[in-house]
């Protein structure tokens, strides 16, 4: 396995460019590092950038399998740089990110690549066909790529670009992600000393209730009107409670 990709390997080790695989034109490509105005995208924002506009990068195991192999974006826990590596840790695929940041001499604000929200379904054919046209030159291994920046999610809606550890969101959250975090789990805190003491009330008058009626929706019936809506305002706010459907545990008094 090791021995086929090792043209592969050795090409993109020895690049200063994003050097990836290409499901659309079956071969590795170059591909401009993106951009947004003058500045590049900061490493750690580049999962979110493709994730956003419905793209992933594949490895070399695409070469070799009937449905893409989205690459997982990591943090080194060496040195935090991050990379773009096989998910499976099978063909060897790896690009240091933050130093292709530094060294691309491609970028592109790939205007030509909506996000999702903007478009979820752009015709990228033009793209692929241009590329196609181009003269082939069996010298480079890795031609570049224009306007291309991987596949996308309505072409192949079972795949995304992975990032971060296997079963985790990200290795690196972005700092605003951390706050909300941080704010949902204090208001989470709140609200679980509400209903600890609306639970010692709800014990105090279940006493009175037959066997088995001493449940949440109970003490829930038992709140005073300021403390409904007080945990109305709280699941409001960051959706803890309301989201999952469980709203109507909490009736209008
Ligand atoms: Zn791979």
């Amino acid at each position: 396995m090791d021995s086929i990709f090792r043209p592969c390997i050795e090409y993109q080790r020895g690049s200063t460019e994003l050097v990836i695989f290409s499901r659309e034109v079956k071969q590795l490509v170059t591909v401009a590092y993106p951009k947004s105005g003058r500045f590049r995208i900061r490493p750690y924002g580049l999962a979110d950038y493709l994730q956003r506009r419905g793209l992933f990068i594949e490895c070399f195991c695409g070469m070799l399998s009937d449905t893409p192999c989205s690459t997982r974006i990591v943090d080194s826990a060496v040195n935090g740089h991050v990379l773009m590596q096989c998910a499976n840790e099978q063909c060897g695929f790896r690009a240091n990110i933050t130093d292709i940041y530094h060294t691309s001499f491609f970028t592109s604000s790939y205007e030509e690549l909506p996000t999702l929200v903007a478009n979820p379904q752009p015709n990228m054919n033009p793209v692929h066909d241009a590329f196609r046209q181009l003269a082939p030159n069996e010298h480079d291994i890795a031609p570049y790529f224009h306007g291309y920046l991987g596949s996308h999610v309505s072409v192949w809606p079972d795949f995304r670009q992975l990032r971060g550890l296997v079963g985790a969101p990200s290795a690196n959250p972005r700092p605003f992600i951390r706050l909300v975090h941080r704010r949902a789990g204090s208001i989470q805190g709140a609200a679980a000393s509400q209903l600890s003491m609306a639970a010692r009330r709800g014990q105090r008058v279940s006493t009175r209730l037959p066997l088995g009626q001493d449940s949440g929706m109970v003490v829930m019936n038992r709140l005073s009107a300021y403390e409904t809506g007080l945990l109305a305002d709280l699941s409001g706010e960051t959706g803890v409670f309301c989201c999952d459907g469980t709203s109507n545990a909490y009736p209008a008094l």
